[in-house]
């Protein structure tokens, strides 16, 4: 169905603005990174959020200054139908087999919803390169705390508040799943630590 993966297709990625030209080169490999989290997802992944121009980086609150979104970098992905925390444990068993592409950073966001995904930068990212986070949560001020993600089970909630709002909760949280077969989503983006996010 998609024209560069398998599932993704490069018009899917021009959001929220188009990829400029001269940084659509990008795009192909940051297609590949989704389509690892959509197979292990087992369900549909929905971009929502790939290149940011400064300017309107600059009006995300919690947007990271250096974000890889501003080079097309980076996207984040909402996979509405996987519990959040499912996903996070097969990234992570993923990561532990060696069977992920290299990465720049994931992050998954369990208030937000979406897990955010980068290519690799390790002129950008430092030793934040290849790192796993949790955001999980919001400061009073609207910017998102971070946590290495090491055990989803203990660290994450099951489903995102974002699907808990849309109703996922009462199919999963009534049904004792232990695996999801079906749902995608998540979105990715933000890292390192509370001072270091990439968003
Ligand atoms: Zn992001």
């Amino acid at each position: 169905m998609g024209d560069l993966t398998k599932n993704f297709s490069a018009a899917e990625f021009d959001k929220p603005e188009p990829v400029p030209v001269e940084y659509r080169g990008n795009i192909p490999a940051l297609a590949d990174r989704c389509q690892w989290l959509r197979d292990l997802a087992g369900s549909i992944g929905e971009v929502t959020d790939t290149y940011r121009s400064a300017a309107h980086n600059a009006e995300i609150p919690n947007a990271a200054k250096s974000s890889q979104h501003m080079l097309a970098e980076a996207s984040d992905v909402e996979f509405t139908l996987c519990p959040i925390r499912t996903l996070a444990e097969r990234a992570l068993a993923s990561i532990a087999d060696g069977d992920n592409p290299p990465f720049g950073q994931l992050i998954f966001y369990s208030v937000r919803g979406h897990v955010h995904v980068s290519v690799p930068n390790a002129a950008l990212l430092g030793s934040r390169n290849g790192q796993v986070l949790h955001a999980y949560g919001i400061d009073g001020a609207g910017q998102d705390l971070f946590e290495p993600l090491i055990d989803p089970e203990t660290q994450m909630p099951l489903l995102s508040t974002a699907q808990k709002k849309r109703g996922l909760g009462s199919h999963y949280l009534s049904s004792s799943h232990s695996s999801a077969p079906s749902g995608g989503a998540g979105n990715a983006a933000h890292a390192g630590g509370k001072a270091h996010g990439q968003k």
